[in-house]
């Protein structure tokens, strides 16, 4: 579809006058910039500009809606869902822009119900109180700013998002560090849009994965169907791989069968133990990412790469990057490599460390970087294995100082945006723990046993299993509530979740 020569600049203009947004105006501004750095092509600025048109039509015409009573609820948001005929979770969404945007005043009721089974409480979902703060649209300040405020906050998960979807490639990640190059940027707040770390929806991502019209509670590990424990049987993959080697099965799996033409990953660097994104093509690359990595590495930078129409992405991540692909899905704005995901594949992360604090570990426990084989998080310690198969531990509580300030507000352990999450927490060793999400995660697994490339069992008959999984998650979240409440008392940003 070619649009050139159809829309004339002025109608754009007055299109984004009328609205009275800023981020349609920049984007009809800055579009020699854009075609300029070659990340997007004519066709595809001009299917992102109408889709960012259509979302703010919506998100305006909510705003008037709400501004014409006193207070809302989810009743009021059901009737103009089916007035405009939106699905609920798209006005939810819409919703959640115009609270972030300080337009109005958005707080989710739970009811507090005891679950008669275990003895616990739980939080049933009540209600939406919504008050309108009834600004006038033409004094409306734009808060979509580049994520500068992001890394200055220290609150950066190291997604890399922001890197692989900006317009006119000007952001930097360099060891969990951002930087933005101010003359280059256009200050279109694309990167704030869709970053993770500035607002994340998070009972609308729960709507999204559990695929309900109604507000599911907060749970420890997130919605799964099935939990399982697996290993793979393909042996090129377990000779090198640190657990179960499921997420690289999967990934073997994809690109035998020609479901996938590329697959994001991280791979080992030429420095030991530095791992870099990885864009994979074949099942023979997939070999090069196997093993855990505890050195922060923005795997989504790479997107950037993947801007055709037609080629299909698999993604391999820790959940911040899981949560980044989900929130892009719902805020989408066709993006060509955000619409070309096919799967999210993600894996347990409880923290990541900056390179110079890896080899901090490995200082403190006397080993050469360039001898060690095998690092691994298990009962609390944090492992070295050397090539010498000499073993070397230390307590996570004498490393968590080294660990990234940025991971202190991350509430998420086990993917909770992804379609399977993967990782070792719960299993035995060698064995993977996998919670099946989404249908398109459940097909892929099946799709494993059916051609005989894993071993699995039900989580339920393995130790330690789903108990000390969520136990370690519920600790995370809890941390997690612990840093943003401290950041909140000393007037430092925090992400809105
Ligand atoms: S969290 Fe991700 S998208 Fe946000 S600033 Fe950091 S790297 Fe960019
Ligand atoms: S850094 Fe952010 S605001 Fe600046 S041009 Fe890139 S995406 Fe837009
Ligand atoms: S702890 Fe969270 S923010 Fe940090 S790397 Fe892991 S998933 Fe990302």
């Amino acid at each position: 579809m070619s649009l050139e020569g159809k829309i004339s600049r002025d109608l754009l203009i007055n299109i984004a006058d009328t609205l009275d947004s800023y981020r349609v105006r920049v984007l009809i501004d800055a579009k020699e910039e854009i075609l300029d750095s070659g990340i997007y092509n004519e066709e595809q600025y001009y299917i992102i500009l109408f889709k960012m048109v259509e979302d703010e039509m919506k998100k305006y015409s909510l705003y008037q809606y709400l501004n014409q009573i006193e207070s809302g609820d989810l009743k009021l948001l059901k009737e103009f869902s089916k007035l405009h005929s939106l699905e609920l979770v798209k006005t939810l969404s819409l919703l959640e822009l115009l609270h972030n945007e300080k337009l109005v005043k958005v707080e989710y009721i739970f009811d507090n119900a005891i679950d008669e089974t275990n003895e616990s409480e739980e939080k049933i979902f009540k209600d939406i109180a919504i008050q309108s703060n009834k600004i006038s649209p033409s004094e409306i300040k734009s808060i979509y700013e580049p994520v500068k405020v992001i890394f200055d906050s220290k609150i950066c998960s190291g997604c890399g998002l922001c890197v692989g979807i900006c317009p006119v490639n000007c952001i930097e990640l360099n060891n969990g560090c951002g930087r933005i190059d101010d003359d280059k940027c256009i200050r279109c707040g694309l990167c704030y849009y869709f970053c993770p770390r500035t607002y994340l929806p998070v009972n609308i991502l729960n709507m999204v994965q559990e695929h309900t019209s109604q507000i599911p509670p907060p749970s420890k590990v997130g919605f799964f169907s099935e939990a399982y424990s697996a290993r793979t049987k393909i042996k090129e993959i377990s000779d090198l791989c640190q657990d179960g080697g499921i997420s690289s099965t999967c990934l073997y799996y994809l690109f035998d069968q020609s479901e996938i033409d590329y697959a994001l990953g991280a791979s080992m660097s030429e420095n030991p133990w530095r791992p870099e994104p990885l864009l994979m093509k074949s099942k023979r690359d997939v070999l090069l990412t196997t093993g855990t990595k505890y050195v922060n590495n923005p795997n989504l930078s790479l997107m950037n790469k993947i801007n055709g129409n037609t080629q299909r992405l698999a993604i391999v991540g820790v959940p911040c990057m899981m949560q980044a692909l989900l929130k892009s899905e719902i805020y989408d704005l066709h993006i060509p490599s955000q619409n070309s995901v096919v799967y999210r594949i993600g894996i347990f992360c409880m923290e990541s460390f900056s390179y110079e604090s890896f080899l901090k570990i490995c200082e403190l426990l006397k080993v050469n970087v360039e001898d060690v084989k095998k690092a691994d998080i298990n009962k609390g310690k944090f492992f070295i294995y050397t090539k010498d198969e000499e073993e070397f531990n230390i307590p996570i509580k004498d490393i968590t100082h080294l660990a990234r300030e940025d991971c202190e507000v991350c509430y998420d352990l086990t993917s909770e945006s992804a379609d399977i999450s993967i990782g070792s927490i719960g299993s035995p060793s060698g064995w993977n723990t996998v919670l099946i999400r989404t249908q398109k995660g459940k097909i892929l697994y099946e799709a494993l046993l059916k051609n005989d490339l894993i071993e699995s069992k039900s989580l339920d008959t393995v130790k330690p299993g789903l108990p000390l999984l969520e136990k370690v998650a519920a600790s995370k979240k809890k941390k997690c509530s612990t840093h943003i409440a401290k950041k909140k008392t000393e007037h430092i940003r925090t992400p809105s979740y």
